[in-house]
């Protein structure tokens, strides 16, 4: 069963939620905090801002003052109640009201082209929050602790930073559920992100400021080949793991010139949002290419004026259907009789309309028996699995008629527009797919179109008691 956190008009609910999950986060964050630092890392901004950014009616004053009240308890429930608890809270819901400000209008906004707008907006977005976070914290921590400004300063901005632009990518990615893990486990999957587990290792053997980019090839592997949700993952764990690496020492990453006075943590952790953006942004941008693919395939397997398949499009639908040599397949092609004579008479739009009406009569009478295809200009092709020679025979007449009875209007006018057809059957023989028996068969049919045409027109060929359909293809 799955428990919902959050409702739109239930404002107590609401408030309850967001005031236990701050607290709660705050707890382990509380935690997680090492002594000479403010604290390795501070999820609890960039989660309450995803969880806004998710829902976007938590985007209220009261909901941001729950989240606040949780703050302020967690901190007198284990440092004591001080003034500090307020002043130094608002720095962080700072950080989450300016991030959710730049991104919650834009995401419920669901396209590829948006997705990769959103990726790109996280970065301003945590900057800018994480700017005004660490001011205000600054100065807090200026006065009420006499840390010197610029060093607090450093410390907020680059953990709120580092923290935000790794979280926030990986908590708003969509698509988790259609994910299929199964797929996960082909090596083409797992090398890359065991290619950034090795480069963590051979950065942390080599040190110097130069190790923490090492896993950036790896990580834009990840981010061409794995689903953006995972790549968001794994570049998140990378960037704990350095980080937690950096401030255990195990990663050296401290020279000795520095012209700031930035502690070396502070160096890693903006050194480490450097590195995530740049394979989130290459993930985006396949993801928005992979869909774009995906709907120039579909623009090109169905005809834009009649909606039937195009030919490259019935090609790719014949790959569905299961081969056995034994099953037969039948083509009907259908020209349309002295159709220029129609564009002559009234006009490219109106000959458009007849072929999108014949399409649709076609439609009508082929209904689920087969695949009806725009073949090219006013030529369409039937293809029919597992008929027999009478049924083929049968649904061309259909067809005929269904054009030829009742007139079309055009322009005021009634016009009896006819179709020719010509017939083929056959089954697979020597042939290994679709593709080439059907490719036979439309030539075959070709050459009996010709015949209804030689013969006056508004006719199938061959005529069914002529018909030889048992024949195979090669
Ligand atoms: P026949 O009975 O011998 O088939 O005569 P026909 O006039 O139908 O044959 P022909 O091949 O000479 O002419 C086909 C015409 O179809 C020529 C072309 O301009 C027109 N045509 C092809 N595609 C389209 C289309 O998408 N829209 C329109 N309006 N006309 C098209
Ligand atoms: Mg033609
Ligand atoms: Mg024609």
């Amino acid at each position: 069963m799955r428990v919902k956190l959050f409702a739109e008009h239930q404002t107590k609910k609401n408030a309850l939620s967001l005031f236990l999950l701050t607290l709660l986060f705050c707890f382990l964050g509380s935690h997680l905090r090492i002594p000479a630092e403010l604290s390795l890392f501070w999820p609890v901004n960039a989660i309450v801002a995803a969880v806004i950014v998710r829902h976007p009616y938590l985007h209220r004053i009261r909901y941001y003052l729950a989240s606040f009240a949780a703050m302020v308890v967690n901190d007198t429930v284990f440092s004591g109640w001080a003034w500090p608890a307020v002043t130094l809270n608002i720095a962080n819901l700072l950080f989450i009201i300016i991030s959710v400000s730049m991104l919650v209008r834009h995401y419920l906004r669901d396209s590829s082209r948006t997705q990769l707008g959103n990726a790109l907006r996280i970065f301003p977005a945590c900057l800018l929050a994480a700017f005004a976070c660490a001011t205000w914290g600054g100065l807090a921590q200026d006065m009420s602790f006499d840390v010197r400004f610029a060093t607090a300063w450093g410390d907020w901005f680059s953990e709120q930073f580092s923290t935000g632009l790794m979280l926030l990518p990986f908590l708003l990615a969509r698509g988790w559920r259609s994910l299929s893990f199964a797929a996960l486990l082909a090596p083409g999957k797992w090398l890359p992100v065991l290619s950034v587990l090795l480069s963590l290792v051979v950065g942390a053997m080599i040190g110097g400021a130069g190790s923490l980019t090492f896993p950036v090839p790896a990580l834009i592997w990840c981010a061409i080949v794995l689903p953006i949700p995972v790549t968001s993952l794994v570049i998140l764990l990378t960037g704990i793991t350095e980080i937690v690496l950096v401030s255990h020492g195990v990663m050296n990453i401290q020279g000795n010139d520095n012209l700031l006075p930035l502690s070396h943590l502070t160096s890693a952790r903006l050194g480490v949002a450097t590195v995530a953006i740049s394979p989130l942004i290459v993930a985006v941008s396949m993801d928005a290419v992979r869909q774009l693919n995906q709907r120039l395939a579909l623009r090109a397997n169905y005809d834009f004026l009649t909606q039937l398949l195009s030919r490259s499009g019935l090609y790719e639908s014949l790959k569905e259907e299961p081969f056995s040599a034994q099953r037969s397949v039948g083509v009907i092609l259908i020209d349309v009789d002295y159709f220029k004579a129609i564009n002559d008479n009234f006009g490219h739009d109106a000959g458009d309309g007849v072929l999108e009406e014949i399409a649709l009569r076609m439609q009508k009478v082929v209904g689920s028996q087969g695949r009806i295809c725009r073949f090219g200009g006013e030529e369409f092709a039937i293809v029919l699995f597992d008929a027999h020679a009478a049924q083929l025979f049968q649904l061309a007449e259909a067809v005929r008629q269904a054009i030829g009875k009742e007139k079309f209007w055009l322009q005021g006018n009634t016009v009896t527009v006819t179709v020719s057809l010509g017939l083929a059957q056959g089954r697979a023989g020597e042939e290994r797919d679709w593709h080439s028996v059907v490719n036979q068969l439309v030539s075959a049919a070709d050459k009996n179109l010709y015949l209804s045409k030689r013969n006056g027109r508004n006719q199938t060929s061959p005529a069914f008691r002529t018909l030889t359909l048992a024949g195979e293809v090669a």
